[in-house]
């Protein structure tokens, strides 16, 4: 009987803690839905900074700026951590085209981030197209020395989630210039990570392994790799010509930027909620990863809004380098394992502003269980996808401390159509779609300050 009353005891203050926090998910959407200045946020970050590149002049400014912004909301404490950044500069605009008999058709292209310059001239040659790095191997340094290697896998269309056919393909851009340096080749050139047939080359990283020939590098958009291949098989001699201008320059300084609303009941547990302050240099960086930034601090700014204090510590980052080098979030965590803070757990949005879908999961399967009883919560916000998953690039260091990572999950379908091109502006987030987010984050943080993991 004594058991049974127990029992009964315990379902009904679970089922009251339900209710309670389901008005309290509720007020956290209206008040956003209603008041959040999240886009005006992400227009001035887009629109007024632009480009924030690690090292850039963009950068710094973004720095100053969310650091203005977060002590303007009034937060507790908005700190710098200063960390040493890559600093590549892309130079003049590069240029490239395919030379077939008579004929020059110019293609657009840009040079990935980390890649050497071309000689001066530029450097034109024969071109060997390949699906895998398997492919280049079987064709041996016979038949590809003096070449360009032009890699051209698509990322598979198939896929419902896009971040598996990105992951699928983007070996291609992150290693291609090793495997075919290695060979012998005098270039690579990487087919754009999309699924849309456009004009849009697609930047971003790629590092040269030890010891192997520096060769330069760059994507070149769908549109031109699919006449690039279509010219191949007509002429298999045909060449093609490309020219870039970028430079690595010594490290840079730089900076995450924290702000931090103390708790109220244990302020040496930590959650923290962040995006990447730093963008590609084609584009005003938008949906990577202004909207991170801005959901961010929204979080913040609506538990103060709600008078929602807050039993664990919650801390707003804006961490720098995500995308060129990752030395704001390894810095992060190298400040809180030297500081001894103990994160219980880290949301990272960088997967676009789009409409939200749920919560990609990185613990173990304990922590992942003690979610589950959450997902009721969420499904009123069409946040049905709650479960093991990725977390984010810049938290994913804090998993060595035993932080739980949480990877806010947007609709993917349509974040490849921008992601590292000159058209991720702020003309492409929807401003209804943007707070969604940002409302589902500070939900799950609730949650997670509520009863921790
Ligand atoms: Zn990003």
């Amino acid at each position: 009987m004594k058991k049974l009353l127990l029992a009964f005891c315990l379902f009904a203050t679970g089922v009251h803690a339900q209710s309670t926090d389901s008005v309290t998910i509720r007020k956290i959407y209206n008040e956003i839905l209603t008041n959040s200045p999240s886009y005006e946020w992400l227009r001035e970050l887009t629109q007024k900074i632009g480009p924030r590149l690690s090292g850039s002049e963009g950068a710094q400014k973004a720095v100053d700026w969310s650091k203005q912004l977060m002590e303007k909301e009034g937060f507790d404490r908005v700190f710098l951590q200063e960390v040493m950044v890559p600093h590549w500069v892309r130079g003049a605009k590069e240029v490239a085209y395919i030379r077939n008999g008579k004929q020059k058709i110019t293609v657009p292209i840009a040079a990935l981030g980390g890649s050497v310059a071309t000689a001066p001239k530029g450097v034109e040659a024969q071109v060997i197209e390949v699906k895998s790095f398997q492919e280049l191997r079987d064709l041996g340094p016979e038949k590809v020395k003096g070449k360009i290697v032009f890699y051209n896998r698509p990322m598979d269309p198939t896929k419902l989630n896009t971040f598996e056919a990105y992951a699928g393909a983007v070996e291609q851009r992150a290693n291609g210039a090793n495997e075919a340096g290695k060979l012998g080749a005098v270039g690579a050139i990487v087919r754009s990570m999309t699924t849309v047939l456009d004009d849009n080359p697609h930047t971003g990283g790629m590092r040269y392994a030890t010891g192997v020939p520096l060769i330069p590098t760059a994507a070149i958009s769908t549109n031109g790799a699919e006449l690039l291949s279509k010219s191949l098989k007509e002429n298999a001699n045909l060449t093609f010509y490309f020219k870039q201008n970028c430079e690595t320059l010594p490290d840079a300084k730089s900076y995450n930027v924290v702000g931090e609303i103390k708790g109220s009941e244990k302020p040496d547990e930590i959650i923290v909620v962040g995006g990447h302050l730093d963008s590609w240099d084609l584009a005003q960086g938008a949906h990577d990863d202004g909207s991170g930034c801005v959901q961010s601090i929204d979080v913040l700014r609506t538990f103060k809004a709600l008078g929602i204090k807050p039993k664990r510590t919650l801390r707003a980052v804006m961490f720098m380098n995500e995308e060129n080098g990752l030395r704001g979030g390894v810095g992060y965590a190298d400040y809180a394992k030297k500081n001894n803070e103990k994160h219980i757990a880290a949301v990272e949005s960088d997967n676009g502003g789009f409409t939200p879908r749920g919560f990609g999961i990185v613990g173990t399967a304990q922590q992942r269980a003690n979610v589950m009883p959450w997902k009721p919560l969420f499904a009123p916000y069409g946040l049905h996808e709650i479960g093991a998953g990725s977390g984010g690039a810049d938290i994913g260091p804090l998993a060595q401390l035993g932080t739980v990572l949480f990877g806010f999950k947007p609709d993917s379908q349509r974040y490849f159509d921008f992601h590292h091109t000159g058209i991720d502006n702020f003309e492409a987030i929807n401003k209804r779609e943007l707070e969604l987010g940002a409302a589902s984050m500070t939900a799950l943080v609730y949650l997670l300050d509520q009863y921790g993991l």
